[in-house]
């Protein structure tokens, strides 16, 4: 019988629920229990695929096409499992079922409802993740702030749930925050106390709390916080501010975190097998090197919008005892060859994330072809892959002006077009090429080296590829194309043999890639970056 975890958060936004989630289900998981992480989003748009990443942050895939929130992403890294449409659920996409079946008149005349209807459409989706993954434990976090008007539904169809499934059933963790007052030099608890209060009219009582902090939280606060808030002792957690958000688990267990909600949950406790987890971060505080990455994408003031990509560096780094650097490059500033080698001149690796639109392209050229020419490591993941095939067609094989049908319509050479199955789609929204398609990759390639298989599967999102009419022309001028869709026709990686790591994919392999194991196309990447400054 699946048990169920919620997870709240209260105070302030942005405070680690999804690294409190993900940190709870990786030290169930060295338990040996089987988890699901669920996140579910009180926003209105049915997934946050339309949304900027400035508003957003990264859009993360799943294997299933799903466009979710970036926080599944932490999930999946912790936990080392694949998830699943079903593990993000937005207002938006609740409402648009309730409406849709309204449509089909389903409720037989009923007037539809926030309560019942709305509620009953958020449990059905508790319920579904549970028959699709019957695990051992669903952890639903919850996104926004307790006192948000937007995610009452949610917090009601919990206290149904949590009802329904019987005492003892299921707890409710509220992640909170303690600030620190620097002139009394005391960390305050009033506002979590508030906080548990608007909870607790909303008729949930939590049974853990965890606290963020910036310093340690002495005995006698954590015991005020307690009393005032009324859960046990032993079940207020500190959570303090970490460098990396890898060691937040190991300072969970160190307060038997899983230990207690295990007991809250009347399940016997087991022996947590963390000893790689240990290692991991043993060598994220103690690297041996240093290495500096440039990522050139259009969102760098925003770090999250490219969150997988930087976790997947560092996850390289690790293999190499690297501290991975990253140094952002905003795209418009490169507006010439020149500034791209004053840029570059110091780093180590090139990276060119994904995105969409024509701003900044013409520097993400510019880097690319400096890092061409003077053999710097590199690595194109979507865009990056398109940005790489018109640098060539421009500088080598003599398109000039090549470009995307994305940029310029008009371009005389579209190395880069939009898809054919993309040309009669209407609307946006869950309508690219989205989730894992298996990829053939050639023999021998740099990539078939590095995968150490010939077929591999990954995750898409885009709605432009290689055009076929150039890729002939593109691989006889010596980029080659190493790996392609099952039947041929669409490029899925290219590589410059003549560098030692000059390699693009169309698809996002940053989605894949763990702390405990690195992706093949970083640890390429990254070993390549390593020999380079030897
Ligand atoms: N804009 C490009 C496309 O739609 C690349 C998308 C991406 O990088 N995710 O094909």
């Amino acid at each position: 019988m699946t048990k169920y975890i919620f997870i709240t958060g209260g105070v302030v936004s942005s405070l680690g629920k999804g690294i409190v989630a993900a940190s709870l289900g990786k030290l169930l998981r060295a338990r040996g229990f089987s988890v699901a992480i669920q996140k579910f989003d009180p926003y209105i748009n049915v997934d946050p695929g339309t949304m900027s990443p400035f508003q957003h942050g990264e859009v993360f895939v799943t294997d299933d096409g799903a466009e979710t929130d970036l926080d599944l992403g932490h999930y999946e890294r912790f936990t080392n499992t694949s998830l699943h449409q079903i593990n993000n659920v937005t207002s938006g996409s609740v409402y648009q079922t309730v409406i849709q079946k309204e449509r089909k008149g389903e409720y037989l005349g009923a007037t539809v409802q926030v309560i019942p209807h709305i509620t009953n459409e958020i449990k059905a989706r508790l319920q579904m993740a549970t028959k699709h993954f019957k695990p051992d434990f669903l952890i639903a976090e919850i996104g926004g702030t307790i006192g948000d008007i937007e995610s009452l539904p949610f917090i009601e169809a919990i206290r149904q749930f949590r009802l329904e499934e019987g005492i003892g059933n299921s707890i409710s963790i509220h992640v909170t925050l303690l600030p620190y007052l620097q002139t009394s030099g005391e960390l305050k608890t009033k506002p979590s106390q508030h906080s548990v209060y608007v909870l607790r009219s909303y008729g949930i009582q939590p049974e853990v709390l965890v606290c963020r902090t910036a310093i340690p939280i002495h005995k006698a606060e954590k015991e005020k916080i307690a009393l005032f808030c009324s859960v046990q002792k032993d079940c207020v957690f500190e959570c303090k501010d970490m460098k990396s958000i890898y060691e937040v688990p190991l300072a969970l267990e160190a307060q038997n975190m899983a230990g207690v909600v295990l007991k809250l949950l009347n399940i016997k406790d087991k022996k947590p097998n963390l000893s790689s987890w240990e290692k991991l971060v043993d060598k994220i505080k103690h690297p041996k090197n240093t290495l500096t990455v440039a990522l050139a994408g259009k969102y760098t003031d925003l770090s999250d919008a490219y969150i997988s990509v930087v976790e997947s560096l560092k996850h390289a780094g690790l293999e190499f005892d690297s501290k991975v650097n990253i140094k952002w490059l905003a795209t418009e500033e490169c507006t010439d060859l020149n500034k791209a080698k004053e840029f570059l001149s110091d780093v180590d690796a090139l990276v060119v994330p994904g995105g969409f639109g024509v701003r900044g392209i013409e520097g993400k050229l510019n880097v690319i072809r400096y890092a061409r020419e003077n053999n710097l490591p590199f690595l194109g993941l979507c865009l990056g892959l398109q940005c790489a095939v018109i640098e060539y067609a421009r500088n080598v094989a003599g398109l000039e002006g090549a470009n995307s049908t994305e940029f310029d319509e008009n371009t005389k050479y579209p190395v880069i077009d939009l898809m054919t199955e993309q040309k009669n789609v209407a609307g946006y929204g869950g309508t690219m090429r989205l989730g894992a398609y298996p990829c053939h990759l050639k023999e021998g390639s740099k990539v078939h080296k590095a995968y150490g298989t010939k077929i591999i599967s990954e995750r898409h999102r885009h709605r432009y590829e290689v055009n076929s009419e150039y890729k002939k022309l593109i691989e006889d001028k010596g980029l080659i194309i190493s790996g392609s869709s099952p039947d041929g026709l669409l490029a899925e990686v290219v590589e410059y043999p003549k560098n030692d790591w000059f390699v693009a994919c169309q698809f996002h392999p940053e989605f894949k890639s763990r702390p405990e194991s690195a992706h093949p196309l970083f640890r390429g990447l990254i070993k390549a970056a390593v020999n380079r400054k030897k």
